[in-house]
């Protein structure tokens, strides 16, 4: 296939709720969406770049100059015989795998369609429904934070995930052990200690959560090895994995012994899906990380998580948790087992509210 066109916008929409990690407090989230067509057909995509470079060093600028004067410019008029194929087209970029990522994803939606089958299908999916968890940010006090949690376990979820950082740490994972003694709870730092942070993970240890995400550099593997070593949760990696070599090298020094996928993070689908076969092949569990994605993204998450690997809970929750506004005229929602149905739809099998998005998008641009 060839694209014919592709169209950019940024929408940017208020959280109803600050989300507060290690590093950031996000009041907003600013997408560039990707809108690609070929012989009628249209496929879309969203970058998942915080506001500002604090998870990575995209943003939405970034990813829109790396989009609109490089990305898009290539594969126009380039056949591409398969989706996974975009990632070796541009594989010569070396960065910003969020950008590759927001036209990718709408490559693989386009072409599902074209084939006339769900998005999952096409990737080799095998469930309906995926498990679902939710992230929840620093909270001003550790009883907000309770309120909170009573308030998300209420609406179905099967796992919580906490943000913490240095001072809001070991006594959150106590207060939380304490008022619920079976939840399975993990915790997320965003690279917010240093291998000599140990101790605080060791007392972490006696609260058993079910993971530690992400405690050490975005760069690191080494140390993170060496922490693992010192405490018995399981640590995750999310940042640190940057493809599925990553994975690889992580899983075979000790580093890692569970996997956070995020398409955006790993620049696409198809590697997100390298990934988790890397994972699969040496029986390192994975789950779907999340980026406040709004429905677009959020699509193609569900879409991924119902991979035979993803077999834990992911941070893929109800859209209407955190917009108003939304972009697809079908929001996920949670079910009463803490599930979210995998639509059946072809492509991300959702309808996409383009009069909206044309409405409201801060900007636009048509490639041809
Ligand atoms: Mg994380």
């Amino acid at each position: 296939m060839k694209l014919e066109r592709v169209e950019l916008f940024l929408v940017r929409l208020p959280l109803k709720r600050p989300y507060e990690t290690s590093m950031a407090v996000e009041t907003h989230e600013s997408h560039v969406l990707v809108r690609v067509e070929s012989e009628g057909a249209v496929g879309w995509g969203e970058s998942v770049a915080n506001e500002t470079p604090w998870y990575s060093g995209e943003t939405p600028a970034t990813v829109w100059l790396i989009l609109e004067e490089v990305l898009v410019p290539q594969l126009l008029g380039t056949d591409i015989a398969h989706p996974r194929d975009v990632s070796a087209h541009v594989g010569w970029v070396r960065d910003d795998p969020m950008a590759k990522a927001a036209i990718e994803m709408a490559v693989w939606d386009l072409a599902a369609k074209r084939a006339g089958v769900a998005l999952a299908r096409f990737l080799g999916g095998t469930r309906d429904r995926i498990p679902c968890g939710v992230a929840i940010g620093i909270h001003p006090t550790v009883d907000a934070l309770i309120a909170r949690i009573e308030e998300e376990l209420a609406g179905g979820y099967q796992r919580v995930k906490l943000k913490i950082k240095p001072g809001k740490d070991v006594a959150v994972a106590e207060a939380v052990r304490a008022r619920f003694p079976d939840l399975p709870f993990m915790l997320d730092a965003n690279s917010a200690y240093a291998l000599s942070d140990a101790p605080v993970f060791e007392r972490i240890d006696a609260t058993r959560p079910t993971m530690i995400e992400q405690p050490l550099a975005h760069d690191d593997m080494i140390d993170h090895a060496e922490l693992a070593k010192r405490i018995r949760t399981p640590i995750c990696l999310d940042e640190s994995i940057r493809h599925a070599e990553d994975a690889r090298k992580a899983i075979g020094i000790g580093a890692t012994r569970i996997v956070n996928i995020k398409a955006g993070r790993v620049g696409g689908i198809a590697e997100a899906v390298r990934v988790h076969d890397t994972c699969r092949e040496r029986g390192v569990p994975v789950w779907c990380g999340g980026m406040l994605e709004m429905g677009i993204g959020r699509a193609h998450n569900v879409h991924l998580a119902s991979l035979p690997g993803f077999t834990l809970p992911g941070d893929v929750a109800a859209s209407s948790r955190y917009f108003a506004t939304e972009i697809i005229g079908e929001p996920f929602a949670i079910e009463k087992d803490g599930t979210m149905r995998v639509p059946a739809g072809a492509g991300i099998g959702v309808t996409v509210l383009e009069g909206t998005i044309r409405k409201i998008a801060l900007r636009h641009a048509e490639l041809r």
